[in-house]
Formats: structure tokens, sequence, C-alpha cells
């Protein structure tokens, strides 16, 4: 069991920078998080004062409700997975991953039952007894894991584990973290700027934005309900379309479109009535056929789809991702249509939502 309950966590640093505002969250047993936002939002930050690797300055935490707030890193019964890997040269993989167990003169028998375990979950039986430098970096990176799950902490740290591989391999190595959760059925928290880790790894995201939580939610409320422009422009690639749009009775009048309303839109945007709002539409949502017209400046094929970059009447840019391999030219005039549509209030920055505007 691990629960873990950060509640009104702040950060100042000694130099007065505030890092981290007012973080809440409650992990659940068994959850895998992914702490998500731009580099310097504070993800890091937070992960460590979770860690014990940097004072609390403000607020509480919670260990299956008893308060480690003031627990030393190394009585917290927590392991980090860094992005450097930390192996030490000089050793073998085994004696790597039982380093720690060794340090704390566990018995040997013990120490080495654990070590295969571990090795063979994480398919490195054979390597054991070669060194860091015999290593490809996934392997290495698995042998950091490996010393994490040797000391079967209550709760993972990840922070940026993947940053150091290619492309390839971070794929390979994502999928591999997923299947390791599923099977330790351990709580997880993951630091990451790649929002697509986030999306194919989190049970629930915590989207971050200069020091503090945007939203938090499962990977489709992310993508599907951003809860303002800032969680929608940074989930989804490519990132989300914005326009001015004017709200008119029964449609969005904006330069260059004009778009009808469904009748539940009607509804959410009843205290609108004139007003400039700002309309999100995802690239994917941007469709071929219709009466908008786009002037085409670039076409991508991506194989399945093909991005569309251009821009519509007001010179506003617009990308679209169409089905299947199109030949657009620069110049070329597109004509689209918007499907589903993302509704933010212009001053606020913040999702127009059923019933919050009654
Ligand atoms: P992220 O992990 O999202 O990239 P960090 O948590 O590393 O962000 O940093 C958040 C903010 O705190 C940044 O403005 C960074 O410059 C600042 N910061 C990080 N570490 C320190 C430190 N040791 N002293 C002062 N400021 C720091």
């Amino acid at each position: 069991m691990a629960q873990l309950n950060v509640q009104h966590v702040d950060k100042i640093y000694d130099n007065k920078v505030q890092a981290v505002f007012d973080f809440n969250l409650d992990v659940k047993d068994g959850e895998l998080i992914v702490l998500v936002g731009p580099s310097g939002c504070g993800k890091s930050t937070t992960l460590r004062m979770i860690a014990g690797l940097e004072d609390i300055s403000a607020g509480h935490l919670f260990l299956d409700g008893k308060d480690i707030t003031q627990t030393p890193a190394k009585d917290r019964d927590m392991a980090m997975v860094f992005q450097s890997y930390a192996l030490y040269g000089h050793m073998t993989i085994y004696e790597n991953m039982a380093f720690s167990l060794t340090l704390r003169k566990e018995n040997p028998n013990v120490i080495h039952k654990k070590v295969l375990a571990a090795a063979e979950i994480l398919g490195l039986t054979s390597q054991l007894n070669k060194k860091p430098s015999q290593l490809s970096g996934g392997q290495r990176q698995r042998v950091a894991m490996g010393r994490s799950i040797v000391r079967n902490p209550k709760v993972f740290l990840f922070d940026e584990p993947l940053s150091n591989l290619d492309a390839k391999l971070r794929g390979a190595t994502r999928r591999e973290i997923l299947l390791l959760h599923k099977r330790l059925k351990a709580t997880m928290l993951y630091v990451t700027h790649d929002q697509t880790e986030a999306l194919t790894l989190a049970d629930r995201i915590v989207c971050m934005s200069m020091g503090h939580v945007q939203q938090v939610g499962t990977p489709l409320e992310l993508y599907d309900a951003p809860a303002n422009l800032f969680v929608a422009s940074f989930i989804g690639l490519p990132p989300m379309n914005f326009f001015d749009a004017t709200v008119r009775e029964g449609s969005l009048e904006g330069k260059g479109f004009s778009v009808k309303l469904t009748e539940e839109e009607k509804g959410i945007l009843r205290g609108y009535a004139g007003k400039e709002i700002t309309l999100g539409v995802r690239p994917e949502n941007v469709e071929e056929g219709g009466d908008i017209a786009m002037k085409v400046f670039s076409n991508e094929n991506l194989g399945m789809n093909t991005l569309v970059h251009g821009h519509i009447g007001g010179g506003e840019k617009i990308s679209g991702k169409f089905r299947g391999w199109c030949n657009y030219k620069a110049g070329d005039d597109a004509m689209v249509s918007f499907g589903r549509k993302h509704l933010f209030d212009k001053e606020t920055g913040n999702a127009i939502r059923k019933g919050e505007n009654a």
C-alpha cells in the first residue's frame, strides 16, 4: 500500500525564486502519475521535494497517512530513477543492482534472490557480469530501474528517465515502464516535458506551468476537455489552433469563417452573446471539405495523414491533419470545416463549460 498526499506545497529557493505554488495532489495506491509541463515549470522541484532531496517551504506531505514532510530522504521508502542513470562504472551490473541492499547489510541470500528477480523482470539476466560501459543506453536505464526494484520501495519516482535515449529506444523503454507498472502494481510519479510520454503512460496527468498546477486528470480528460488555453496548447501534437471569434445568434463569427453552433454550444455560450471568445480547434478536427478557405503554405506527408499548414481570412495560422496522402502546394486554397470545437473565455483563458456561466 502506498498512498501519497501532497497538501498545499510551496517551494521558494534560497535566491527567493518561487518554483512551486500551492501544489495539491492525492496519489492513489498503484497509480502512475505523470507531471508534465515545459522546462522550468517546477516539475523536478516537486518530485525532489517528494523524494526529500529538497526542503518543502510550506505545506505537508503524507505517505500512507503519516506526515513525512520532515523525514530525511533515506527514510522515506521511495526510489528515484534519474535521467543520468547514475551507475557505478567500476561495478558489475549485479553489484550495481545489489548496492543499496549491500549498504543496508541485508542477508546475501536475500540480496541474490532480489537481484535475480529484478534482472528477470527487466530482461537483464544475461548481462549481470558486465560493466555498465558494455551496455547500451536502454539497458543502462533498465539497470537504473532494477536498482530501484530490488529495494521494493513504496513509491517509484522517475525524473525524465528517457531523455538520454534516442527516439526509437524511448518508445520501447516507455512500453517497458508501462509493463513494469502493471507487473509491480506500484505507485509511481514520473516527470517529463514530453506530452506524448504523459498521454501514453499516465493513469492521471498533472499539467504544470510556471509553478502552478493547471489541470489534473486522465489523459483523455486533458486531451478532450482542457481546462484552459495553456493545457489546450501543451497537450496534443501538433498543437490546437486558436482563433478569435464573436458569439452571434447561433454562430461563431471570425475573420474568414462563420461556424454554426450546436444546441449544446449555444447553451454553454448563453452568457457570451456579442462577446469575443477564443475558439480552439485541434488539427485533427480541421476537416477537408467545407466553406472555410485556407491558404496553404506547406504540406507534410506523414503516411497515414498529411499535415497541411496555412492561414485563413485574417491571416491567422491554421494546421489541419487530413486523412491519407494529400498533395497541396504552397498557394493552393484548401476548403475546410471545423469539427469538435473548444471554447475559451478570452480574458481568463479558461474553458467555457456547461453550467458555469448561467
Ligand atoms: P522543471 O523540472 O519543470 O524543468 P525545475 O523544477 O527544475 O523545473 O525548476 C523550476 C524553477 O525553479 C525554475 O525557474 C528554475 O530556474 C528554478 N530552480 C530550480 N532549481 C533551483 C535552485 N537550486 N535554486 C534556485 N532556483 C532553482
